[in-house]
């Protein structure tokens, strides 16, 4: 029995086809099937083996294939493993044509046993290391293979054993890649969570939970640096948040900075990790089996620090370090928002207090100021010449001008601070309207300025606090008056949408440039031409109007053109039709 031999074109062919395909494929379980099955058609072998060694030198079978059946299962894995091995060990490939007789293997259980007989291997090389070997035989022909075929084996093992590495660095780097990006979607969840909590103490516990779910700790805690009550008190840890299963967990503990734990991290600015840890080591004051403490600074700041522990485990991974060591990177920038965000909280609140405290404080004495400018006005005390009563009118007016800054500063005031009370009532638009413009109409005539007023014939019935919609009103057509030349003309006009009444101001006078219309907006400005100039005002009728109307529900726009005058147009929502009773 011979089989066909097969020449040396052809194997060069087959060669050539099977390095082709080996580039195509970077999954090492079809590869090595694809070379296996070619190897065993050219050499005409009864199976084929292909194994990599693990690290540890341990022959792993990776496949096996047969002739007639593909596959072979491991079981039915009856080969020699000390050919396999001194091939792997000398790094050289084997051939034995009749292992029955070959002096070298004569006494191999293998070889007897199963009765083995033509025989090749060949180490799978990379690099000059050994990573596995494939392994062919038949088992009833001796002198089945020649030179040549083992030359053939050699030249598939060299390919295989390259198309392999590449395959498992693709896989390694693939596998590497998708833990990064894993890696990445959890710390952008990391930071969203962080970020988006300004409380300190919930920044810390989000951080310790991340870090006591992603590492093998079982207990922690995240201590902050304090300073001392006063200068001459030294600075301490104090643990804002700790978690344990077998102590109870204790908050506000205060840790010395010569605390050996902490000294080395303040010492390395590195992470500490403590072994076989001892009560005086644990910053917790428990012993557990290991502790980890890893520094949280903020361009080289040292704010704090975050521990972990565990009793069951004896060492953290290096993953798990690296991983709090990224947490601490995040946690910091989270903490440092928070005290940052308490900070200017605490400054408003001051300026809120101080703005109450002066408001209130002038106020009275204002009213004081006005009430007796009255009575002089009046002739209460005594009959007034005309240069007098020309001052007293200076004096009543400057007056006026300050209780409307006292009052925007108030209200604009509480309104930040969300203490400005609503009266809500349901009321028709229309008189408001008519209120505010009767009332206007002496300071219109000054300016022989013309109001036509505009209202729709169904009555509009508005949900809001009267009186801050007459302030809205009356500031906007206040401002219209003022910044419209005389003999302008000013229009309110009413209307609606759907769901609002929509109430428009319009004027003729000096319109507003484009650089300033996007601070319109703003406590205090005022623009800088001299037309507005000219009139008096603090820069805070329009912010106060803005949070008005946006209080109620409303929304608040305008446009303007220069020269030829402005639309402010706000709206507040209409109440609702009174459901008929039946
Ligand atoms: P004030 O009138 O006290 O300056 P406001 O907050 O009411 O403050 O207005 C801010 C600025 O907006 C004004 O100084 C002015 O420059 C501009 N402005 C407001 N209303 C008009 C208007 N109808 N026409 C032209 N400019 C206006």
């Amino acid at each position: 029995m011979t089989s066909a031999p097969i020449n040396q074109q052809a194997r060069l062919a087959a060669l050539y086809e099977v390095s082709a395909q080996l580039g195509t494929t970077l999954d090492v379980g079809e590869l090595l099937n694809l070379v296996m099955d070619s190897i065993i058609k050219l050499t005409s072998a009864e199976r084929g083996i292909l194994m990599l060694v693990d690290g540890f030198g341990e022959q792993q079978f990776i496949t096996a294939r047969s002739l007639e059946n593909g596959d072979i299962p491991a079981a039915d894995l009856n080969i020699s493993r000390s050919i396999v091995q001194r091939a792997v060990d000398n790094k050289q490939p084997i051939l034995t044509d009749n292992a029955q007789e070959d002096a070298r293997f004569a006494d191999t259980q293998s070889v007897i046993g199963y009765q083995l007989r033509s025989i090749m291997c060949a180490p799978l090389l990379v690099r000059g290391q050994v990573i596995g070997a494939v392994y062919v035989d038949n088992r009833l022909m001796s002198g089945l293979f020649k030179a040549e075929d083992l030359e053939l084996l050699v030249m598939f093992a060299n390919q295989a054993a390259m198309a392999i590495d590449n395959a498992r660095l693709f896989q390694e780097t693939d596998q590497a890649l998708r833990k990064r990006v894993d890696e990445l979607t959890l710390f952008q969840r990391i930071d969203r969570e962080l970020n988006q909590s300004l409380d300190l103490d919930r920044v810390l516990n989000l951080a310790l939970d991340w870090a006591l779910r992603l590492t093998d700790s079982d207990g922690g805690a995240v201590g902050l640096l304090e300073q001392g009550a006063d200068t001459a008190d030294p600075a301490y840890i104090r643990l804002r948040v700790h978690r344990s299963q077998v102590v109870t967990p204790e908050t506000d503990r205060q840790i010395p900075l010569t605390h050996p734990v902490v000294a080395e991290l303040l010492a390395t600015q590195k992470t500490v990790q403590t072994y076989a840890v001892k009560a005086e080591e644990a910053l917790d004051g428990s012993p557990a089996a290991v502790q980890l403490a890893v520094p949280i600074q903020q361009e080289g700041e040292f704010l704090g620090l975050i521990a972990l522990e565990s009793h069951m485990v004896t060492t953290f991974l290096k993953e798990d370090i690296e991983f709090v060591n990224r947490l601490a990177d995040r946690a910091a920038v989270a903490i440092k928002n928070s005290r940052l965000y308490a900070e200017v909280r605490e400054a408003n609140e001051a300026r809120s207090k101080f703005i109450s405290l002066v408001t209130h404080e002038l106020r009275l004495p204002l009213t004081s100021i006005n009430g007796y400018t009255d009575l002089l006005l009046k002739g209460l005390a005594g009959a007034l010449s005309d240069p007098q009563k020309e001052m007293l009118a200076v004096v009543k007016r400057n007056a006026g001008r300050m209780s409307i800054l006292i009052s925007d500063l108030s209200d604009l005031n509480r309104l930040e601070s969300g203490r400005m009370k609503f009266d809500y009532t349901t009321f028709p638009a229309a008189d408001v309207i008519r209120e505010v413009t009767t009332d206007l109409q002496e300071a219109l005539n000054g300016k022989q300025q013309i109001l036509a007023v505009e209202l729709p014939e169904e009555p509009l019935v508005v949900y809001a606090d009267r009186t801050r919609m007459g302030q809205i009103l009356s500031n906007l057509l206040n401002n219209a008056h003022k910044y419209t030349p005389a003999g302008g003309h000013l229009t309110v006009h009413l209307g609606r949408t759907a769901t609002h009444a929509r109430f428009e101001v319009i004027d003729t006078g000096i319109g507003i440039k484009p650089e300033d219309q996007t601070q319109l907006f703003q406590q205090f400005f005022r623009s800088e031409d001299p037309a507005v100039r000219e009139q008096t005002g603090w820069g805070l009728g329009l912010a106060v109007v803005r949070l008005f109307v946006e209080e109620q529900g409303g929304e608040i726009s305008f446009n303007s053109v220069v020269g030829e005058g402005s639309t402010f147009i706000f709206t507040l929502p209409l109440a609702l039709p009174e459901t008929e009773e039946a």
